[in-house]
C-alpha cells in the first residue's frame, strides 16, 4: 500500500540484548533524572500553606464598593449584567426610601445583587462597564467549596465592609480611568 507520508519507520523485530532485558540501565537512567530534579527550583507551591504572589491588578473575586461616606455606589443600572459574557450577574433594583441616604448613594439601588462564581470567567468586563465605579475585581482568590449553592455570591459577601475598605486604587490608575471613559 502506498504510504501517505515519507516519514514511515521500518519496525524492527530484533531480539533485546541482555542489558535491555534486565531493565537495569533504564531504571538507573530514570532514577538519575528524578535525583536531578531534587536540586532544581520547584515549579509548584504548597498551596494553601504557601501563596504565589499575584499582580495588583489580578482579576479575582469581586467587591461592590462604597463611596467615601460609606454609602453603596451601585445604582442597579444593570450595565454590568448586560456586559457579562457569562450571564453570571443578576440583580433586583429598588427605590431608596427617605432616611436611607446614608446607605445608598443614588435614588435607585440593588436590593439583591448576585454573582454566580461558577459561571464567572473573571474577564473584568463588569468592572469596565460600570459607570459608577461600583464593582471591581480584587486580587483575592475564590475560596473552594463543596456546595454549588455557596458559589452564588450575594451582597453579604460582595459589598465591602465599612470597617475594612478594599483598596482598588491600583485598578483606577488615571490612565485606566481615562481610557475607560474615552472608549464610551
Ligand atoms: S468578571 Fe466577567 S464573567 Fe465575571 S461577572 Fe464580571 S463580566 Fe461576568
Ligand atoms: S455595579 Fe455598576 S454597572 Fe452594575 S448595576 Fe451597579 S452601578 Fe450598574
Amino acid at each position: 500500500m502506498k504510504s501517505l507520508t515519507n516519514r514511515s519507520l521500518q519496525v524492527s523485530n530484533r531480539k533485546m540484548t541482555l542489558m535491555e532485558r534486565i531493565y537495569l540501565p533504564a531504571i538507573i537512567g530514570g532514577m538519575f533524572i528524578t535525583f536531578k530534579h531534587i536540586f532544581k527550583k520547584k515549579a509548584t507551591v504548597k498551596w494553601p500553606d504557601e501563596e504565589r504572589s499575584r499582580s495588583e491588578v489580578y482579576r479575582g473575586r469581586h467587591v461592590l464598593k462604597r463611596d467615601e461616606k460609606g454609602a453603596e455606589r451601585c445604582t442597579a443600572c444593570g450595565l454590568c449584567a448586560v456586559a457579562c459574557p457569562a450571564e453570571a450577574i443578576t440583580m433586583v433594583s429598588s427605590e431608596r426610601k427617605k432616611g436611607e441616604e446614608a446607605l445608598y448613594r443614588e435614588e435607585k439601588y440593588a436590593s439583591v445583587y448576585e454573582i454566580n462564581m461558577l459561571r464567572c470567567i473573571f474577564c473584568g468586563l463588569c468592572e469596565e462597564a460600570c459607570p459608577k465605579e461600583a464593582i471591581f475585581l480584587t486580587k483575592e482568590l475564590m475560596p473552594a467549596n463543596y456546595e454549588r449553592s455557596n458559589f452564588i455570591y450575594g451582597k453579604d459577601r460582595l459589598v465591602e465592609p465599612t470597617d475594612s475598605r478594599v483598596d482598588v486604587s491600583k485598578r483606577q490608575e488615571p490612565a485606566v480611568v481615562m481610557n475607560k471613559y474615552n472608549d464610551k
